[in-house]
């Protein structure tokens, strides 16, 4: 299995998961005309995407997804509540519910959910079908909870949030209610958080670890860098850039 990403952070997020012949997207919060000049890159037709999934309705993460699938007759997988704030009524998609996986292709999705300022967040894990190895992806999350503890442990990948560093969002340009939000139990990990989750979770078996959605305004990937690299036991950290992602990452 292998994840890419064509941009991370408030200004738009998609990622790919690719494993043999299976190619999903997960979010994509980009135009259609900057989509596809971002997908060149990685040497893939939209037409040959299975499916996109869906977390959650803001924008970053919504904001392409309909026109994207309408044009390219992609199938959509969302959550009834993402569905209804994000699509068109009439909209056609398949459902998903949290804790029930759902095989497309050659992997294997589980949809989790988490603690954000949405109808009906959800971030996933993916299993290659055949191995069993697997990867998560968790970010648009206000805080670690027992039930992402015990659903990110013992992962082969993981691609993890560390949105902001709690000092430069109190002293940054963001105005006050901003600032409650993306702190608050419902917006965003900072650092400390998904760090706690990195010491809470066992990473025995973590041949990567992707930090993403890193805020440009109350983060510095610097920080984010060195306070990954004081954890034993955890791989080397690749940092997603709003601009231009991560090429594809092997897990
Ligand atoms: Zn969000
Ligand atoms: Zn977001």
């Amino acid at each position: 299995m292998r994840i890419a990403s064509l941009g991370s952070g408030s200004r738009g997020n998609a990622t790919l998961v690719q494993h043999r012949d299976t190619t999903l997207l997960v979010d994509n919060g980009f135009s259609l005309k900057r989509f596809t000049e971002r997908l060149q890159r990685f040497e893939i037709d939209p037409q040959n995407i299975d499916a996109v999934l869906l977390t959650h309705e803001h924008g970053d993460h919504s904001g392409g997804v309909h026109r994207l699938c309408a044009s390219h007759d992609i199938p959509l997988w969302t959550a009834v509540g993402t569905a209804r704030a994000a699509l068109p009524p009439d909209f056609e998609y398949r459902r998903l519910v949290a804790g029930h996986s759902v095989t497309i292709g050659e992997i294997e999705v589980l949809p989790v959910t988490v603690p954000h300022d949405a109808s009906e967040p959800l971030q996933f894990i993916f299993q290659q079908i055949d191995t069993g190895r697997r990867l998560g992806l968790l970010t648009d999350t206000g805080h670690i909870t027992r039930h992402i503890v015990d659903a990110f442990d013992c992962l082969d990948g993981l691609l993890l949030e560390f949105n902001y560093d709690p000092e430069m969002l109190e002293n940054g340009p963001y105005p006050e209610m901003l600032k409650q939000r993306v702190g608050g139990n419902h917006g965003h990990l900072s650092n400390h958080q998904s760090l706690d989750l990195l010491r809470r979770i066992d990473t025995g078996n973590l041949v990567c670890l992707i930090a993403a959605h890193i805020s440009e305004k109350n983060n510095a990937p610097a920080i984010v860098d060195e306070l990954i690299r004081q954890l034993d036991d955890v791989p080397e950290p690749v940092l997603a850039s709003q601009d231009s992602g991560f090429d594809w990452i092997t897990v």
